[in-house]
Formats: structure tokens, C-alpha cells, sequence
């Protein structure tokens, strides 16, 4: 069996770097918070072109802390896509605000600037584009956007470690980024793990109070906060990662390329890449119209395969409060249908993309038949 991603390989890769690691941690009883996280704030922060990080428990954390510093609550307006994990939505929702849709680009599959132009009311705050399978929203005219509007962006960047548009990080373009270190992510933790970057110190302050129970000064509340601190040996394993992500995301690109040289005769549509991007490559997601059938005769052949997402966020169940429905936004609709991620992760070896695509190119033959 090809696994879609091989979280167990990595542990090995690092494994003689972070066991120490972790047990420094451990010997140190600082479990929460304390100076692996710190040090990890300050070396993610880095990477993202900016000053400021701020070590949360989750992604989804680190959205609703984006929102609340923002000043985001019931009555306002934020703009999302529904081609994207709930996650995004739901932060908006638990700062009480409105979500509003607007669909994606039919080719980057991330929000369209157009789209969102026609959707800004009276009540919007926020843009929240997401840099979706590791490549970035087309970021300039949403922030002109913005800017002539006077909203703040946001960039859920949980799925663009290490990518960057026109030369900027992700994490650099809005004025908050959110991220997310869930294990399978490019950088994950052995466990939960999310991050706020900003260049902003005034929004970095803010930040680290709300994640804090709202306090700068052990049991003095000056805000509403949260508990949404991240453990020390969350920092201390991410640090040993980090290090290692730039190689990582390198490979990752590499066996895109392979895949998209392999892919090339075959029944699919490889990802629309901008070419003014570096694409960090979370997920390889190509699309088929009878994506289903590819999917079970792939598995069956072994090779195991994801769905990133069979269900956009406004036809999910749970959101259908939110008044959307079929037909609100085709082309998230259609790729709701259509995409199918194929294994990628760093441990993946070329032989097994070439195997991948074999396999890809000989099932889509046989469905067209
Ligand atoms: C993973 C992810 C999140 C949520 O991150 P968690 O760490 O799982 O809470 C949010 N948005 C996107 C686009 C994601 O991929």
C-alpha cells in the first residue's frame, strides 16, 4: 500500500534529534508555554517575514484569535470561500460574525478578488482567503481591496507553510496569519499545535493576552481570554521540524513536478500553478469527473488517496443556517466533486510517485473506455 502521508517515516528521520528534545522538556517541567515555545515563536516568525508569533493550541485557535484581535463580532461581515476545511468558517462564527461566501477561481481554487469586490457591505470587517493546498491566494488585489475599503485581511495560511507569493511569505501579506501545526500539515507536532503571525506588536500583544485567559499579569483579567496556550513539547518537537522544512518542501515540489511530467498524457487535470508563487504543496489534488470510481480503483490497487473537500462548507449540514445552498457557488461545487489529493508527503519516494501516476494514467484509460 502507498500511504497518502507517512507520519511514521518522518519519526524516524528525527527521531535522535527530538527524543532528546522531548525529554529536556520533560526534565524541565516546563509543560506549557516556557522557552521551547518561545524560541519556536521567534524562529516561525522568522520564516514568515515578520516579527511577531504567537503559539496557540490549534489552527482553529489561532483563526479565532485572529478574528477577536481584529475586533470582529456579532453584526460584522467576514468574507471567506466555502472550498475550504469547516475550520475557517467556524472561527467566524464563534466570534457571533456572519460568514459570507464567496466562491473560489476555477484554477487556483482560492478566493476570487473579483467575487469578493461585489460581496464588501456596509457591515464587512475581514477578508479571510485561504492559501489552499499550499499555494496562495492571488493576495495583491484582495489587498487593494482592503485597503480601499478599510478591512483587515487575514490569511489562513494553516495549509502554506514555506510558500510565498511574488517573493512575500505567506505570513507576511495580511495583517494576521494563522496557522496550523495538526500532525499532517507540513510542519506538524506530535499532537496540536497552531500559530498567529503579525508584524503588527500592538495586534502581537493583544494576541498573547487573549490566548492567556485575557491576562499580561498572572490573574488579571484585562480581556475576555481563552485558554489556548501550547505545550512546551509541542515547541520543542516543531523546532526540531522546522529546521528540516525547507528540505521537506523542496522534495514536496519535486515530487509535484514529477507528478505533473507523469500526469501529463493522462485523464486528469494536474493543479493550476501561478507561476509568480512558490507553492508549498500540502496536498497534489487533481481532478476527475468520475473521481469516485478513480478513487475506489486506485485504492484497490493500492494506493490510498484523500478528499480535500467532498462537501463545501455552505451544503454542509451544521452550516445550513446560514441560508446557502446548490448552486451558490459552482466552482467550489464542482471541485467539491471532482478533486482527489494522490499521496504526497516527503518520505514518498520518486519511484512511488511514478507508481502512483502509473496507476493514475492506466484506471483513467479504462473510465473513459
Ligand atoms: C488544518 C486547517 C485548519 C485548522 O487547523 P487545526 O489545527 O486542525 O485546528 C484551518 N484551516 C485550514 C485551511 C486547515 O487546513
Amino acid at each position: 500500500m502507498i500511504p497518502f502521508l507517512n507520519l511514521r517515516a518522518q519519526w524516524e528521520a528525527i527521531k535522535d534529534e527530538a527524543l532528546p528534545a522531548a525529554e529536556r522538556v520533560l526534565a524541565s517541567a516546563q509543560y506549557v508555554l516556557g522557552p521551547e515555545v518561545a524560541a519556536f515563536e521567534n524562529e516561525f516568525a522568522a520564516l514568515c517575514g515578520v516579527a511577531h508569533g504567537i503559539g496557540v493550541n490549534t489552527g482553529t485557535s489561532s483563526l479565532h484569535l485572529a478574528l477577536l484581535a481584529a475586533g470582529v463580532g456579532p453584526g460584522d461581515e467576514v468574507i471567506t470561500v466555502p472550498h475550504t476545511f469547516v475550520a475557517t468558517v467556524a472561527a467566524i462564527l464563534y466570534v457571533g460574525a456572519r460568514p459570507v461566501f464567496v466562491d473560489v477561481e476555477p484554477g487556483r481554487m482560492t478566493m476570487d478578488p473579483t467575487l469578493a469586490a461585489q460581496a464588501i457591505t456596509p457591515r464587512t470587517k475581514v477578508l479571510l482567503p485561504v492559501h489552499l493546498y499550499g499555494q496562495t491566494a492571488d493576495m495583491d488585489p484582495l489587498l487593494a481591496l482592503a485597503e480601499a475599503h478599510g478591512l483587515t485581511v487575514i490569511e489562513d495560511a494553516c495549509q502554506a507553510h514555506g510558500a510565498a507569493y511574488k517573493g512575500r511569505p505567506a505570513g507576511s501579506l495580511g495583517a494576521m496569519a494563522c496557522f496550523s501545526f495538526y500532525p499532517g500539515k507540513n510542519l506538524g507536532a506530535c499532537g496540536e499545535g497552531g500559530m498567529v503571525v503579525t508584524a503588527d506588536a500592538a495586534l502581537a500583544e493583544k494576541l498573547r493576552m487573549l490566548r492567556d485567559w485575557g491576562a499580561k499579569k498572572r490573574y488579571h483579567h484585562e480581556l475576555l481570554g481563552y485558554n489556548y496556550r501550547m505545550d512546551g513539547i509541542q515547541g520543542a518537537m516543531l523546532r526540531v521540524k522546522l529546521k528540516r522544512l525547507p528540505a521537506w518542501n523542496d522534495t514536496r515540489r519535486a515530487h509535484a513536478a514529477l507528478y505533473g511530467q507523469c500526469l501529463a498524457e493522462a485523464g486528469v487535470t494536474i493543479p493550476w500553478q501561478a507561476p509568480d508563487c512558490r507553492h508549498a504543496f500540502h496536498l497534489y489534488v487533481v481532478r476527475h469527473p468520475r473521481r469516485d470510481a478513480l478513487q475506489a480503483r486506485l485504492q484497490e490497487a493500492g494506493v490510498q488517496t484523500g478528499l480535500h473537500y467532498p462537501v463545501p462548507v455552505h451544503l454542509q449540514p451544521g452550516y445550513a443556517g446560514l441560508g446557502y445552498g446548490p448552486g451558490d457557488f459552482p466552482a467550489s461545487e464542482a471541485a467539491a466533486r471532482e478533486v482527489l489529493s494522490l499521496p504526497m508527503c516527503p518520505f514518498l519516494t520518486s519511484d512511488q510517485v511514478r507508481e502512483v501516476a502509473g496507476q493514475v494514467a492506466r484506471i483513467t484509460r479504462e473510465l473513459d473506455a
